[in-house]
């Protein structure tokens, strides 16, 4: 995990924003002899980051002379132990004499550093916290650490100096196929379109049919973009030609959208959405798939429009959690609709990985809190503070704020529909966690 240090001249409130990121749990207070002896440590958490934070606040309640030396001291241990530093000015006062040899320090680190104009609460400090620009260390993110204003700015500015949890270091290649599982009943019609796709002769190229129903992988190229197919169907050629007795798999289905970032659900326009059909999107819901509804065999249908409006009214309905999700018409067997299919496909991977900024959110959840507030339940304030996006593929949100145990369920999910609307999140699954106590 990184180390975060907190730094600053005494008194401009750095155990009050190292209690903070702390939260309820005790503040380590580390005995080992020597420079470190002051120096509290603790388990800190914002967002969904985690890190280690060091507070050199200890040396505040020192006598004057001592003072200065030993803080310096602590200051430059601190330094060299972290990886990002916040240094701490005191924004109602401004920057006194006494900030410029930390910030100094902290500048000849050469180390990330936020520049945190503290004790703003309720936007007061504005004139320090602009003063702080002289200190060179960049803008100020002013906050208030002892009413957890400014928290998710915080979170902003620290974010991006972290190593991403979601792709842990990995850089989106662009050559890195899509990956695209065809799901849906047996005889929705997976295998003509998979083979209508990458060419007839491909399919036979899997391993031995019938001996293991593994999904198997077809490596693909639309528009010059590769794709990699995952197919539950290829391994049956050989069990139609004996005998069609097969159900479908939910085993196999669960693999193939275990390996998929986008799900597509082939489903018979003839007999659509049937059980098996809705235990699949459900499935594509639970495992965070983007998910695109293929209508297959629409050459057999006689009112194009008319069944195309009802089926699209139908998945709305039937699908909420995974509300939007495009319906194309297609056929395989024809060989027409691959084309929107495929443009639809493309289209929920980019929202599946969408990220959308801590502002833009907050700006959002202010708006949709004044539209409707949450309820006081069984006399308990419900206080929603801000909001964050903790991850993406698919996005998932934190909420943090007070007595959020008792945030009924539909309020979550009017928030969830209204961010869905709002960023225009259409056929991915939304995730929401409740974070108290920041
Ligand atoms: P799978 O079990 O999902 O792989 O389905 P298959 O690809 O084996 O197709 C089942 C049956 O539906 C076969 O008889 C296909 O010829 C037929 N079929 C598949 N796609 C279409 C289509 O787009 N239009 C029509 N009319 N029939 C289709």
């Amino acid at each position: 995990t990184p180390t975060v240090a907190i730094v600053g001249r005494p008194n401009v409130g750095k155990s009050t924003l190292f209690n903070r990121l702390v939260g309820k749990k005790l503040a380590l207070v580390d005995d080992r002899p020597g420079v470190t002896r002051d120096r509290r440590e603790g388990e800190a958490r914002l967002g969904d980051l985690e890190f280690r934070i060091i507070d050199t606040a200890g040396l505040e309640e020192a006598t004057e002379e001592s003072l200065l030396g030993r803080m310096r001291a602590q200051t430059e241990a601190a330094i060299e132990d972290a990886d990002v530093i916040l240094f701490v000015v005191d924004a109602r006062v401004g920057v006194l004499p006494a900030d410029r040899p930390f910030a100094e320090m902290v500048r000849r680190s050469g180390k990330p550093v936020i520049l945190i104009a503290n004790k703003a609460e309720g936007g007061a400090g504005m004139a320090g916290a602009y003063d702080a620009f002289s200190l060179g260390l960049g803008e100020p993110v002013p906050l208030s650490a002892e009413h957890g204003e400014g928290m998710a700015d915080l979170f902003e500015a620290l974010m991006p100096l972290f190593p991403d949890p979601d792709e842990d270091g990995e850089e989106e290649d662009p050559n890195k196929p899509l990956q695209v599982a065809i799901v849906g009943r047996p005889n929705a019609g997976k295998s003509t379109l998979i083979n209508r796709m990458v060419g007839e002769d491909r399919l036979l190229t899997g391993p031995e049919a019938g001996i293991t129903r593994d999904s198997i992988s077809l490596d693909w190229e639309w528009r010059g973009k590769p794709v990699k197919l995952f197919d539950t169907a290829g391994l049956r050629k050989r069990a139609r030609v004996e005998d069609k007795l097969e159900k479908l798999s939910v085993a196999d289905a669960l693999r193939a959208v275990r390996f998929a970032e986008v799900v597509v659900v082939l489903l018979d326009a003839t007999i659509p959405f049937e059980k098996q059909d809705l235990s699949i999107v459900d499935l594509v819901e639970q495992e965070g798939r983007a998910l695109v509804i293929g209508l297959n065999k629409w050459d057999l249908v006689a009112d194009k429009p008319g069944l195309l409006t009802e089926l699209k009214e139908k998945a709305a309905r039937l699908l909420p959690q995974v509300k939007g999700a495009p319906v194309v018409p297609l056929s395989g067997l024809a060989g027409n609709g691959i084309d929107p299919l495929m443009k639809a496909v493309f289209q929920v991977y980019e929202t599946w990985n969408r990220r959308i900024s801590t502002a833009k959110l907050n700006q959002w959840l202010q708006e949709a809190i004044d539209a409707n507030p949450p309820p006081a339940v069984s006399g308990r304030r419900i206080k929603i503070r801000y909001m964050t996006q903790v991850k993406s593929r698919p996005p998932h949100f934190a909420i943090f704020g007070n007595q959020l145990d008792a945030l009924p369920k539909s309020y979550t999910r009017y928030l969830v529909n209204n961010i869905r609307e709002a960023f225009d999140l259409p056929g991915v699954p939304i995730r929401v966690s409740l974070r108290m106590g920041q």
